[in-house]
């Protein structure tokens, strides 16, 4: 699962979201819709995809990041990305059990925090 530009075919990374959207359903089919600026050409698209494919697509990501998932949405400026998206994520990795660094950030995002 690779996303990819649609103007110019360059795979679109971690980075160049702005928006992420999730679409919870009761039946599991759950919906996940990006929104992205192509880095290299500057188009702005929108994919909407399963929550098979979103989960294939932030794992193959957070594997080639060092950054934990937490470092990583810090650094975003996404839209309104809720607490339910973070946990579907954070359930994701726990599943696949890829990221080490995954029980710390797990601590500290349990931990009430003087977040503003
Ligand atoms: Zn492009």
């Amino acid at each position: 699962m690779t996303l990819r530009c649609r103007r110019c075919d360059t795979p679109i990374g971690l980075d160049d979201f702005i928006y992420i959207a999730y679409y919870p359903h009761t039946m599991g089919a759950n919906r996940i819709e990006v929104q992205y600026e192509c880095a290299q050409c500057g188009h702005r698209g929108t994919r909407t995809l399963t929550q098979a494919a979103w989960d294939e697509l932030m794992l193959r990501y957070l594997e080639n990041d060092e950054r934990t998932v937490d470092e990583w949405l810090a650094t975003q400026q996404l839209g309104p990305i809720t607490a339910e998206e973070i946990r579907e994520v954070r359930r994701a990795l726990r599943h696949e059990n890829i990221l080490e660094s995954l029980r710390e950030w797990e601590r500290t995002r349990d931990k009430p925090q003087n977040m503003e």
